[in-house]
């Protein structure tokens, strides 16, 4: 069975000052009975990580190089040594914003793996690729192209135009993508592939996770908005 995981993604938000939002999760993250991870910003990672007990840290990128010339990234390498343990991988603010193809989230993806971090690998078509019908395609062909070779992964579908925009998809549209993605993970990893955690990302909140929880394949939550404060995140984990 794919591990129930309740994902918070803070994005560049967030200062010293936001930790005890972070304790706040950490505390709650010990009676929950999903996993829960959190990905703050770079500079709050090592702290994070001191705070955490059973919550799980995770960056927001890494570069694909194990170190080097690379004025301003972070490698998975020094991810891991502030304490995470995943890294988000390929989501659409950096697919879009950096211009991140899958094969460069892919190697970002084997790199995370080689620093013993689990790669959370986004996916997510557009408003105009749903409205022509290509939303599966697209998604499937992210999938192939961003993968590693390892089924140490999650996967998190997060249509761009839901993300952050208080729009979610119906149930059957979500339906549809995760029963295409599980189908493509077995399809690729084999036994493995059933065990992939796929995570549904965009406007979650705590008025919406229950009735998301409840599709067949959904194994979680990613969260940008809701999870910047713990009375927000909590009630999602508790829906799980
Ligand atoms: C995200 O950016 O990963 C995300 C899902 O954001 P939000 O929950 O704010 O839509």
């Amino acid at each position: 069975m794919p591990q129930k995981i309740a994902a918070g993604n803070w994005k560049m938000n967030g200062t010293q000052a936001s930790l005890s939002e972070i304790q706040a999760i950490a505390e709650a993250a010990q009676e929950s009975p999903c996993s829960t991870i959190l990905c703050p910003p770079a500079h709050l990672l090592h702290r994070a990580a001191k705070l955490a007990g059973p919550l799980a840290i995770g960056g927001q990128n890494c570069h694909h190089a194990p170190s080097g010339a690379f004025t301003g990234d972070i490698s998975a390498a020094q991810l891991a040594d502030c304490g995470a343990s995943y890294v988000i991988l390929g989501h659409s603010e950096r697919r879009e914003g950096y211009g991140e193809s899958d094969s460069l989230v892919r190697a970002k993806a084997q790199a995370a793996l080689q620093s013993g971090l689990t790669p959370i690998i986004c996916l997510g078509e557009s408003q105009e690729q749903r409205a022509a019908g290509q939303a599966l395609e697209v998604v499937l062909a992210q999938l192939s192209g961003s993968l590693p070779d390892d089924a140490q992964v999650i996967i998190a579908y997060e249509p761009i135009w839901a993300i952050g925009t208080g729009l979610v998809p119906t149930v059957a549209e979500i339906t549809e993508v995760h029963d295409a993605l599980r189908a493509q993970l077995h399809a690729i990893f084999g036994a493995a592939g059933q065990e992939i955690s796929i995570l549904y990302g965009g406007s979650v909140k705590p008025s919406n996770a229950q009735e998301i929880f409840a599709i067949t394949h959904v194994n979680g939550a990613l969260v940008g908005g809701a999870s910047l404060k713990a009375e927000d995140f909590l009630p999602i984990m508790r829906s799980l």
